[in-house]
């Protein structure tokens, strides 16, 4: 066989297992059909090739003694890359994935069939997800709402760990150690981001350190005019993310808008899909998976030199009518379609650079979705973005009262992406034998009080945070924070290239060219340099945080008057994108549908529904 049928070969099997693994989790997360078992087979038998002591051996000799052509070096260096992180040690290490594969699943579906709610002041049972929680929490006026939907996250923690999540913590440690590793935390950064725990949590320790007093002083200011009342975990979300203002900001972001201002947004920012096909399904159902995502069934890649396409699915989980829904959704579309992009863009020979899993790292993907969902958020974008029904702009009053709510909050939010890290990293810290469900509570009360200042804990509590439940995305939260980090890092330098960010189209062209062409087979701390110009650090972000109100609000005003000059996107977007819209099983449209037509009709299937 030559080098080049080898490689082909190896593309092909990967991309079959890849595949039949994607569908079954696609059709299982949106609760289409109940495909637990093929998801775990699938993901067991992706696991196998990826772990194959005896491929990465061959891999490593086709390197030295192949006679390998430059682009056959970067291939097999993928590949290699690739294996390597996913080598599983001896026959111990494999008992026990296949252990964890099968109690994760038994939790997972426990956790997806659970009768989440609340109960209402007239003590009737509310059915809703973690999502729809999430967001009264955050957003009902009533009380009495926020603290029945706390206490609703709060029974997830209790579900998880009469579930057997204590016993899946167990048996994570104890693959991570049959791995040679201290604990699964440690498996977990350098399988995802190539660098040690040490390494991880010095740069979050520093970032820890200089948003402490900035969040402490804010916290006290808040008690002294308000009462030690609103640091509960039902007042304190609720007041310092600008809980008080959703209900008059809620027309200028309608859900049904959505869509097209996505769709519209991205194009001006010269973002092009390179022809996937995009498949959204968008609206929070029972059943439902909790949180939204994106997943890639078909990675892009040059397959013997012809583009193949990607395929990607992504999700939200929009609760059409509730107060602050449709900035939600907004953020999630921009959030996972950023995901899309990266992943579409990825330019190389070999599935294995493009698709999503390790050497992937997730702090380079989250750094992607986080940029442009980060867009929403400024002054300028809302005005030229956020209309009413009638087309008026979002008034700058309402702006600046966002701004003034949520400002002097600004590093407590960093922290509260910083407490899941801490304490995830102290639950895999802990022995066999101290990993007890009390325990677990315990632990994590104790680093949410440390690092969130709060007497009573997070306000989502930490262990209804999805991602801890999977191994996919447990102790991965990190790669937010770091993420975040790049974001403002990322921010700045278009700031000082451009000028400006709104609906530039150079940025589109230098994300696509810098974070995206190369795909995996370059590390996250290498890119944010060569985009930057600087080394990796926390300084943008800090400086971001630890802005004044008055300073933060100059600049909204500034970039509101600058956008004056910058022209609007005509027409039809051109993003080269095959858009679905799905609802379950249900299609509301699909290609040829352009992305307009698409919220054209998604914006009529949402005003037959209610
Ligand atoms: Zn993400």
């Amino acid at each position: 066989m030559t080098l080049a049928t080898y490689l082909d070969d190896l593309n092909e099997r990967y991309l079959e297992l890849h595949q039949a693994k994607e569908r079954a989790f696609w059709e299982t997360r949106m609760g289409l059909s109940d495909r637990h078992r093929e998801l775990a087979d699938g993901e067991l038998a992706l696991r196998e090739l990826l772990a194959d002591s005896a491929r990465l051996t061959e891999l490593r000799r086709l390197r030295e003694q192949g006679s390998p052509d430059a682009k056959q070096v970067v291939v097999l260096d993928g590949w290699i890359a690739m294996l390597s992180r996913n080598q599983v040690a001896g026959d111990e290490a494999r008992a026990v994935l296949r252990e964890l594969v099968e109690r994760e699943s038994e939790l997972l579906q426990a956790r997806a069939a659970m009768d989440l709610g609340y109960r209402d002041a007239a003590g009737n049972w509310v059915a809703a997800s973690s999502v729809a929680l999430g967001n009264a929490l955050r957003c009902d006026a009533d009380e009495a709402v926020r603290r029945a939907s706390f206490d609703g996250l709060r029974s997830i923690e209790t579900f998880a760990l009469d579930h057997g999540f204590a016993e899946v913590l167990r048996l994570r440690n104890r693959f991570a150690r049959a791995n040679g590793f201290a604990d699964y935390y440690e498996y977990k950064v350098q399988w995802a981001e190539g660098f040690d725990k040490r390494t991880l949590f010095a740069l979050l320790d520093d970032l820890e350190r200089r948003t402490r007093d900035s969040a402490a002083s804010e916290i006290e200011r808040l008690a002294r005019a308000h009462g030690d009342e609103v640091l509960r975990p039902w007042s304190f979300a609720y007041t310092t993310r600008g809980g008080d203002i959703q209900q008059e900001r809620d027309p200028y972001f309608r859900f049904e808008d959505a869509l097209g201002r996505w769709a519209r947004s991205f194009a001006a920012l010269g973002i092009r899909f390179r022809n996937a096909k995009l498949t959204l399904d968008l609206v929070d159902r029972a059943g439902k998976y909790a949180n939204g995502f994106m997943h890639g069934p078909v990675p892009a890649f040059f397959r013997n030199g012809e583009w193949l396409p990607a395929e990607i699915n992504f999700t939200a989980n929009a609760l059409p009518g509730a107060v602050g829904s449709g900035l939600d959704a907004t953020r999630t579309l921009f959030h996972e379609g950023g995901h899309a992009a990266h992943f579409a863009n990825v330019t190389m020979d070999a599935p294995c650079f493009s698709q999503e899993y390790a050497p992937t790292s997730v702090a380079l993907a989250e750094t992607q979705s986080m940029f442009c969902d980060s867009l929403i958020e400024d002054a300028d974008w809302q005005t030229r973005y956020a209309h009413d029904a009638s087309g008026r702009a979002i008034p700058w009053r309402l702006i600046e009262r966002g701004i003034e709510l949520t400002q002097p909050f600004a590093a407590q939010e960093v922290r509260n992406m910083l407490s899941v890290c801490y304490a995830e990293k102290a639950l895999y810290e802990l022995h066999d034998d101290e990993l007890t469900a009390d325990n677990v509570l315990r632990v994590l009360r104790a680093t949410e009080q440390r690092v969130l200042m709060l007497p009573a804990g997070r306000p989502f509590p930490t262990l209804a945070v999805p991602h801890l439940l999977s191994s996919e995305s447990s102790a991965y939260y990190h790669g937010y924070v770091l993420a975040q980090m790049a974001v403002d890092q990322t921010r700045a330098c278009f700031r000082e290239r451009y000028g400006y960010l709104l609906d530039n189209p150079s940025i589109g062209k230098d994300l696509a060219a810098t974070y995206w062409a190369p795909g995996n087979s370059r590390g996250f701390l290498d890119l944010v340099e060569d985009m930057t110009g600087r080394p990796f650090a926390a300084d943008a972000l800090v400086a971001e945080v630890s802005r004044p109100v008055d300073i933060a609000i100059r600049e909204a005003r500034d970039a509101i008057e600058r956008s004056k000059s910058i022209p609007q996107h005509e027409g039809e977007p051109d993003l080269e994108l095959r858009i679905s819209v799905m609802h379950g099983s249900e299609t509301i449209a699909e290609p040829p549908a352009s992305p307009l037509d698409a919220a054209d009709r998604f914006r009529a299937w949402l005003e037959n529904r209610n």
